[in-house]
């Protein structure tokens, strides 16, 4: 059973016994945060935010780089029974004010790098009240202020866990305009008792430590990299951005167990040369999700770390996201393991809507508590993607094998249709980022006459390789119907969201733009 509690009081119940315990560290300013600390200081905050008028179903927006406080931030926004929606620290101020309108949000913390945009965003968005500064920064209201005994104790907010909305976070954006999602106490609750089962992501809260250096502004980063260590008395470690060295670093300074990557990270350790330099000896768990994972390039890191194998997830942001990971006894390369607990999936044929069986791909739909309660604000939005009876339609192909395992082919709306045959752009990006030459690569599918599309890869190189070369890999590796027809060609940066994931619709646009002139002239 999912217990009835709110987040905040979720988190507490858990953690209780390890008061003494570190919850928290910024790497940058070695400061520390016991599990003491943080009750006492998420109270006061939560106290004085609503000495300030925050009140049940306001909205407050985060908007930052990672530090200790977003902790402190999410559990006395939402025990006050408001809503937290999460910003990427790398939006313009005009896509900040954006967000704070959509959501009506009433103040916004943000940190001294994002500070300046923030206040741009204020001036466009003129009903923001405070804008709250993490870490010492002066001229705005600082955190410190927040975090002191409060001049009034706030009055029991009730929450009904099912009802209120804790987070709302947008979805990437990678296929469309980002959708607001409510997710509500229950789905947070019931995503991260199934994180903590014994078989998925249970932390040990006296040896492990897990490293958060994806955004924690973004779902994933969130719930996984830092509530689901956290909820279990684990400590995190938080770096407000990637830097190769500092990572490396952190690491190895920390004994880092675990970590939340995704596949540009995965690549990042298999093949940059200072990843020899430190001792990674102590880090068992790279968790990756977000985006699918090349085989042969996870191979190789699983090889040069020699762990013993990699871990990972699948899921959305309407999904408060995971609902597969593998499970702790079961790794297969390429697989996103199993449902979760409490988490029920199927396959669905695209065209006719019946239930698909083992090695037949089709779409992936899932129920369970974690899935949202709708989009904010878009019934329309929520009415194709939820069914009647509680399915939510992921829009991503997959199918399982004969031990029930899944596996992510591409999403639906990307896959390369060539004479009948499909293509995942994703599968052959895997093939291509094996190759040492290989830094970054996207494939789309171009149009090809009656023949339908064919796949066309854009490479970011690392060393010299030509694209007849490039071709030749992949064609000594796939199906005939594969190759990549529509060529190679050489760019110095991919268009990437504000989380890391490819923005292969960008490509597309630019290639209808200015390059199938040249094409159709060829
Ligand atoms: P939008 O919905 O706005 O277009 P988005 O779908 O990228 O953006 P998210 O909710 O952040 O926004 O991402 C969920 C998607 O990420 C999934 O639907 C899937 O396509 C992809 N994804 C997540 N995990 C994996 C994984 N392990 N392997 C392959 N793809 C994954
Ligand atoms: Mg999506």
């Amino acid at each position: 059973p999912i217990p009835d509690y709110s987040l905040t009081d979720y988190l507490f119940r858990n953690i209780s016994k390890f008061g003494k315990g570190i919850a928290l560290v910024d790497y940058l300013t070695n400061r520390s945060i016991t599990f003491d600390q943080l009750y006492e200081e998420v109270d006061n905050v939560a106290n004085n935010l609503y000495a300030l008028g925050l009140r049940t179903d306001d909205c407050v927006c985060l908007y930052g780089t990672n530090v200790p406080e977003f902790a402190h931030v999410v559990c006395s926004v939402t025990s006050n029974g408001a809503s937290l929606t999460i910003a990427n620290s790398q939006l313009t101020a005009v896509e900040l004010a954006h967000q704070l309108k959509a959501t009506n949000s009433k103040f916004i913390f943000t940190t001294s790098e994002c500070t300046e945009r923030a206040r741009t965003a204020a001036q466009i968005y003129h009903k923001l009240q405070e804008i709250i500064v993490l870490g010492n920064q002066t001229g705005f209201r600082p955190f410190s202020n927040l975090t002191e005994r409060p001049r009034i104790r706030r009055q029991e907010s009730h929450i009904d866990p099912k009802k209120h909305t804790a987070l709302l976070p947008f979805s990437s954006g990678t296929t469309g305009l980002p959708k607001g999602v409510e997710l509500t106490h229950y789905n947070l609750v019931a995503e991260l008792s199934a994180l903590s089962h014994r078989l998925f992501l249970p932390f040990d809260p006296k040896s492990e430590k897990s490293l958060s250096v994806l955004p924690m502004v973004h779902i994933a980063g969130l719930v996984i990299g830092m509530l689901n260590p956290l909820s279990q008395g684990a400590s995190v470690v938080t770096l407000p951005r990637f830097d190769p060295q500092t990572f490396l670093e952190a690491m190895e300074k920390h004994r880092i167990t675990f970590c939340l990557i995704a596949p540009p990270l995965v690549s990042f350790l298999a093949k940059h040369p200072l990843v020899a330099k430190y001792d990674l000896s102590s880090f068992h768990t790279p968790y990756s999700g977000a985006a699918a994972l090349g085989k042969e390039l996870t191979m190789q890191m699983v090889e040069r770390l020699k762990l013993t194998g990699i871990r990972q997830g699948y899921g959305m942001t309407e999904s408060s996201p995971a609902t597969h990971t593998t499970p702790l006894n079961g790794y297969k390369y390429g697989s996103i393991g199993i449902p979760l607990p409490n988490t029920e999936s199927k396959i669905v044929h695209i065209e006719n809507g019946t239930t698909l069986g083992p090695n037949e791909p089709g779409e992936i739909w899932v129920r369970g508590p974690q899935v949202m309660k709708g989009y904010f604000d878009n019934a329309e939005a929520t009415r194709t993607t939820l069914t009647d009876d509680g399915w939510l339609k992921t829009g991503d192909i997959g199918y399982y094998d004969n031990d029930s395992d899944y596996y992510v082919v591409d999403r639906l709306k990307e896959i390369i249709k060539y004479k009948g045959y499909q293509v995942a752009p994703a599968y052959l990006e895997g093939i291509l980022l094996s190759h040492p030459s290989v830094g970054d690569v996207a494939v789309i599918g171009i149009p090809h006459g009656a023949a339908g599309d064919v796949p066309r890869a854009y490479v970011v190189r690392k060393s010299h390789v030509s694209g007849e070369e490039l071709s030749a890999y992949v064609e000594s590796q796939v199906a005939p119907y594969k190759r990549l027809r529509g060529g190679v060609v050489f760019v110095s940066e991919l268009p990437r969201s504000a989380s890391g994931k490819l923005l292969r619709n960008r490509l597309r646009e630019e290639f209808l733009d200015k390059d199938s002139r040249e094409i159709s002239q060829s």
